[in-house]
């Protein structure tokens, strides 16, 4: 069973590494960002609970958030292996998730820290554009990662979109927040894992994946 985590300040791009990630290892990619935004797609109650403050880059209650992943990782798609973006994102989620694993018997797997600069990750929150049925993200500062025809997904013909919480004000509330309550898991998982650190800035997503499959292979 090979599961991944990724660790990344908003917009560093763990959501189109996770994608590629999901293709070529053949294992389900689940996004709590996705999770959340499928609530709120759909009206569910709690979509329409925190849809409000998500647009405004707060993080949902670390239970709320919890209970979303228990429940996704029980499917037995998960049994092979997952690649997990987007949690746990403090460390009272790191410690919850640990439980969530002796419970299930799965194992941690690979903790992947993609680093990145506030600069550059600021540039690509604001070139973001995702598809609001299938999930799938391109970004417009990015030849390779634009879709093919202009605002037209790849994937399912949709319309693309802007993520409600991708303006100047809202990432750098995000990014406050990542450096708050998401940045010590670095040491965290540095002091009690194989931390693997991959620096983003400035490749293309397939010299990323190819330094990932290196360094976990
Ligand atoms: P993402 O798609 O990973 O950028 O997440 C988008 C938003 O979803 C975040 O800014 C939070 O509001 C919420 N979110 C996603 N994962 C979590 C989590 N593990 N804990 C709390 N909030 C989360």
């Amino acid at each position: 069973m090979k599961n991944i985590i990724f660790i990344a300040p908003p917009a560093a791009g763990k959501g189109t590494i996770s994608e590629i990630l999901e293709h070529r290892f053949n294992l389900p990619h689940i996004s709590t960002g996705d999770l959340l935004r499928d609530e709120i797609a759909h009206m569910t109650k709690l979509g329409k609970e925190i849809k409000d403050s998500m647009a405004r880059g707060e993080f949902v209650s670390d239970e709320i958030i919890t209970k979303l992943l228990i429940k996704r990782l029980s499917n037995k798609d998960c049994k092979k292996g997952y690649i997990l973006d987007g949690y746990p994102r403090n460390i009272n989620q790191a410690k919850e998730y640990e439980r969530i694993l002796e419970e299930l018997s799965f194992d941690i797997g690979t903790i992947i820290y993609l680093k990145i600069s506030k600069e550059e990750a600021l540039l690509r929150s604001m070139s973001r554009v995702i598809c609001p049925k299938c999930g799938a993200t391109y970004n417009l500062s990015n030849t390779e990662l634009s879709p093919v025809r202009e605002n037209i997904c790849d994937h399912c013909d949709s319309s693309l979109v802007t993520r409600s919480d991708d303006n100047k004000e809202t990432f750098i509330n995000r990014f406050d927040t990542y450096m708050k309550e998401t940045y010590p898991l670095i040491k965290y998982y540095e002091d009690n894992n194989n931390l693997l650190v991959v620096d983003v800035e400035g490749k293309s997503p397939d010299a990323i994946f190819e330094e990932i499959k290196k360094a976990i292979k």
